[in-house]
């Protein structure tokens, strides 16, 4: 049975869903599928480190093991096994995380819309920093917030800026490690002197940490949660670490916080997939993460290196860019007159994508900036396309 004439749709969507816009990104990714097209928009981690034979042991061992309790609904804060983990590793010798300050969540991009939902109200100020995460500021966007865009540097944020501009704000949303979109890491004085400010003036402290583990050298930098647990709200993932489309990320806080957050997350899907949390678990109950990071910080690390040798032969005189120190991105900054929209029109009539650093400001958008990405691409590649974007470029000057 069917009608014989379908009615048009004409219904009236929400307020909230008519001012919701795509992704510019995602929109970039659809011109990128084609294999011609050497792309550095994607934020996406490089499958090579995807450990596929690992996921698909422990799979197997869950399913035989205890796949009744996998294949069932769970609880909404999550496999408790995996948080008593989570909070042990996230425990140091003077700040001790319980389990009950996690919640699982299906993938951290769902705590930044948990987080929106139950800290920001129609018309609440947040602070976000110059530039910021392009799926933050999205998740955000759709309580309707008033953005205020916290000043950076190329030192990355600027903690002044936040007692400047804090007062009566509902949150600050900060990215310390090899931040997205522009890779640069925030200093231990700096992450201080933040959660210090944040604490004073009573806004909690967002620290969203997906990239922290994948430092080329050294050791990550203490994490904001550990120098004060009760301000801060941690966010990591598994994404960047073991792989992205098992969606699994955590978000740790204050207790009250978290509880609120769980009702939250009731209401949107009533729990994480309890399979694939018990997958995760089931890989890295020995340590296997110990191994495995190492091996995505060589590799990416030796891809940054070949983009940024590629753009010190390539870009012309005038062009700056960051170095990070992990992670998977570098930010650029062109001369003022070119716009890297315009830039990227022509580059993708060139088989180039990168993503333009518009969309990634709250407020007054820097159009003479872009974001490149060096982790799928490979070395030759890398080089081909930095040559050629570099000519583009060069033929604007
Ligand atoms: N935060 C940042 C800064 C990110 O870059 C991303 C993913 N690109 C996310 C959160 C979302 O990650 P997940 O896959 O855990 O949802």
């Amino acid at each position: 049975m069917k009608l014989e004439n379908p009615t048009p749709i004409n219904w009236k969507f929400s307020e909230r869903a008519e001012q919701l816009q795509s992704s510019v990104i995602r929109e970039i990714l659809k011109v990128t599928m084609r294999p011609e097209v050497i792309s550095f928009a994607g934020g996406l981690p490089s499958p090579e480190t995807f450990p596929v034979e690992r996921m698909k042991a422990a799979f197997d061992k869950v399913l035989s093991e205890q796949g009744k309790t996998a294949l069932q609904y769970g609880p909404t804060d999550g496999y408790a096994p995996l948080r008593e983990f989570i909070a042990a590793s996230l425990s140091t010798a003077d700040c001790k995380i319980l389990p009950e300050q996690i919640l699982m969540v299906s993938g951290s991009q769902q705590g930044l819309d948990l987080l929106g939902k139950v800290l920001v109200d129609e018309g609440s100020k947040i602070l976000v920093e110059t530039p910021s995460y392009l799926g933050a500021l999205q998740a955000f966007s759709v309580y309707q917030p008033q953005f205020e865009s916290v000043d950076t540097d190329e030192h990355g944020l600027i903690p002044a800026s936040v007692a400047a501009k804090g007062e009566g704000a509902r949150l600050m949303y900060a990215l310390p490690n090899f931040q997205n979109p522009t890779g640069r890491t925030l200093s231990i004085e700096r992450r201080m002197e933040l959660v210090e400010t944040c604490a004073r003036m009573g806004i909690p402290l967002i620290e969203d940490n997906p990239y922290g583990d994948l430092c080329y050298s050294g050791e990550p930098l203490p994490k904001m949660l550990n120098m004060n647990p009760n301000g801060v709200i941690y966010m990591g993932s598994f994404s960047k670490v073991l792989t992205p489309g098992i969606r699994l990320g955590y978000v740790v806080g204050p207790v009250p916080l978290i509880r609120k957050l769980e009702q939250a997350k009731q209401a949107a899907d009533l729990h994480t997939a309890q399979l694939t949390q018990m997958v995760v678990y089931e890989v890295i109950k020995d340590g296997f993460l110990g191994e495995h990071i190492p091996t995505i910080r060589t590799f990416y690390s030796r891809q940054c290196d070949v983009m940024l040798e590629a753009m010190t032969k390539f870009f012309p005189q005038g062009v700056t860019w960051t170095r990070p120190e992990g992670g998977m991105f570098i930010w650029v900054t062109l001369p003022k007159h070119i716009d890297s929209k315009l830039l990227l029109d022509e580059a993708i009539q060139h088989n180039i994508a990168f993503v333009p650093g518009g969309p990634f400001y709250a407020n007054e958008a820097e159009k003479n900036t872009l974001r490149l990405s060096f982790v799928t691409v490979s070395p030759e590649r890398i080089n081909e396309g930095i040559e050629k974007l570099g000519k583009l470029i060069k033929a604007k000057m």
